[in-house]
């Protein structure tokens, strides 16, 4: 595996700065996550790319919750993102809020009114959206924009206290409002929200907006390179603006980087809990999410998600990524690691005839080919096996080498059977077949040369278990809405049936099931309903 040490633009960049000892040689990033959802893909490229850059150059990485919006936020999210930041292999160096800020924000706020730089508006919010313009037209001053002083001091401080309710006024910038950049004209940094939050309970009713809050909060905290996507390109006058008005001694400078989009799903926190809520899917850990919580009980590794982060690149230039580079990183990185076994999802029973009744024979197989000195296991096989409802074919079409009535195929890792009789229900449904085995072809030289080989379990000595078995999210390769949900996603196997040598009270095991794919303990099984979740087939189903 590649080392994520890339280098890309932003590394060109702090290389610049270090050579003219713009920041004193020093690099400190964040990762500043809104705490109103379960991080997703998208966010681990951000965490990769700001953690290992601070490690590249020996530097420091913030953790720092964005939560100036009370609403939509919770303490559940704040630890879930802890806890996926952690599992990816990162530790911050220290961690903050943007709430810990209010006071340092609120006294900027007073400031920038005293410097002539801010003002008290009380016009309505299609007002303000009105008199902002277009991209073609300049915007309009509004009627408050020359309000003395004095007024938006005491009419900013009454909305500290509460005097005033939601929307009565807000505070904005006196910037241009004929500037080209749409961001400049006159932007709102505060409103009144009378809503309790999560860590600083009823002392704010007036909250900041993310522009305000965002860059002052990088100058705080001594960040040097403040890394965003690309859709804050345009806000970049503003966040320079502030910190220059402000007049901070800390200069940080933002950068902006392509956000990840994946085929098949939205990167988007608001969308995905609106998957949640609506019941679409039953978590925001349900293993077909696009979250790292989803991921993670999926079967993905940490170093899996870095690797894909690593292989998809740091650019500026917007691109949807498919669903096979994400599902390459793991399966490459579970065929050389994952323990094998034998499972059977749609099982049908078979009875080899002339084996002798109660007895039993073990073969010995790899548990890894690619680690042989991981050893054998021991297959059991005896009278009674089942193997896969779709290894056999009553009426076979053409160039179908698996097993058929009066056909030869062989068991992986035991011996030749042929098929001899196929047994029916009265409404014709196959029951069971009846098989007769070759004894010596347990030496593979030595039986007939057949092409079909199937794998199996010994009736007598496997596991019970349900398996998940997991498709895309969305139907279409860019998805706008929940309205192209794939129903299809998840598909329930109730009565698989794998071999003993799996231990099922290892969590972390992933093994792969021969000629099936890759697999996992679902985290939130209980042992007598055991569940495996699917983690990626075998080969690249996703190629046209
Ligand atoms: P969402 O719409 O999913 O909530 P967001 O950008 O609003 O996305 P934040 O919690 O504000 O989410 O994001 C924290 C950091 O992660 C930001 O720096 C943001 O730019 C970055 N980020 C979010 N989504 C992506 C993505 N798809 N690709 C790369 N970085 C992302
Ligand atoms: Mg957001």
């Amino acid at each position: 595996m590649e080392k994520p040490t890339n280098k890309n633009f932003i590394t060109n960049i702090i290389d610049k700065d270090n050579n003219t000892n713009k920041f004193g040689g020093r690099v400190h990033t964040r990762f500043p996550p809104e705490p109103n959802g379960y991080l997703h893909i998208g966010h681990a490229k951000s965490i990769c790319l700001n953690f290992e850059i601070s490690k590249l150059y020996g530097g420091k990485c913030n953790l720092r919750f964005d939560d100036t919006n009370p609403e939509k936020e919770n303490i559940e999210y704040i630890e879930s993102i802890k806890n996926d930041i952690e599992w990816l292999g990162y530790n911050w160096d220290s961690l903050h809020y943007a709430s810990d800020y209010f006071n340092d924000l609120y006294e900027y706020a007073l400031l920038l009114i005293k410097n002539g730089y801010a003002y008290i508006d009380s016009s309505t919010p299609d007002k303000i959206k009105e008199e902002r313009g277009t991209l073609t037209e300049p915007g309009i001053n509004s009627k408050d924009r020359d309000r003395p002083l004095e007024d938006s001091l005491e009419i900013f401080k009454k909305m500290k206290q509460g005097d005033y309710k939601d929307g009565e006024y807000v505070l904005r910038l006196k910037i241009d409002m004929s500037s080209p950049n749409i961001n400049m004209r006159d932007p709102v940094i505060y409103r009144i929200k009378k809503f309790n939050h999560h860590r600083t309970g009823n002392e704010w009713c007036i909250y900041p907006m993310y522009d305000f809050t965002h860059c002052i909060s990088d100058a705080i905290e001594n960040i040097t390179h403040s890394l965003c996507t690309l859709e804050f390109e345009d806000h970049r006058d503003l966040y320079n603006w502030i910190i220059k008005k402000i007049k901070h001694r800390n200069k940080p400078q933002q950068i902006e980087f392509s956000r990840l989009t994946l085929e098949h799903n939205l990167m988007s926190k608001r969308k995905l809990s609106e998957l949640v809520d609506k019941n679409y899917v039953s978590s925001w850990d349900d293993p077909r999410m696009p979250t790292i919580s989803g991921m993670r009980r999926r079967g993905f590794t940490p170093n899996s998600i870095k690797d894909f982060c690593n292989r998809i690149g740091i650019t500026k230039k917007n691109s949807s990524i498919e669903m096979g580079v994400l599902e390459n990183t793991i399966r490459e990185e579970l065929n050389i690691s994952a323990k094998r076994i034998m499972g059977v999802l749609d099982p049908l029973k078979i009875i080899i005839t002339n084996y002798p009744d109660n007895e039993k024979e073990n073969i010995k197989a790899y548990i890894n080919p690619n680690m042989p000195d991981e050893g054998y296991r021991n297959i059991s096989i005896s009278k009674e096996i089942y193997i896969d409802k779709s290894d056999f074919m009553e009426f076979p079409e053409k160039k179908y080498f698996r097993l058929s009535p009066g056909k030869e195929v062989r068991l992986r890792h035991a011996f030749n059977i042929t098929c001899d009789k196929v047994i029916k229900d009265k409404d014709g449904n196959i029951i069971e077949l009846e098989c007769s085995f070759d004894p010596i072809s347990r030496d593979m030289n030595k039986g007939n040369k057949v092409k079909g080989m199937i794998h199996w379990v010994d009736a007598k000595n496997c596991i019970n278990v349900n398996v998940n078995i997991y498709d895309r999210l969305f139907e279409n390769t860019k998805p706008l809405d929940l309205g192209n949900f794939n129903k299809k996603s998840l598909i329930i196997k109730k009565n698989s049936k794998i071999e003993n040598n799996i231990n099922i009270n290892d969590y972390e095991a992933r093994y792969q099931f021969e000629r099936v794919g890759y697999f996992i303990r679902d985290s939130k099984s209980p042992n007598k309903d055991l569940v495996y979740n699917k983690i990626v087939s075998l080969k690249d189903s996703w190629k046209k």
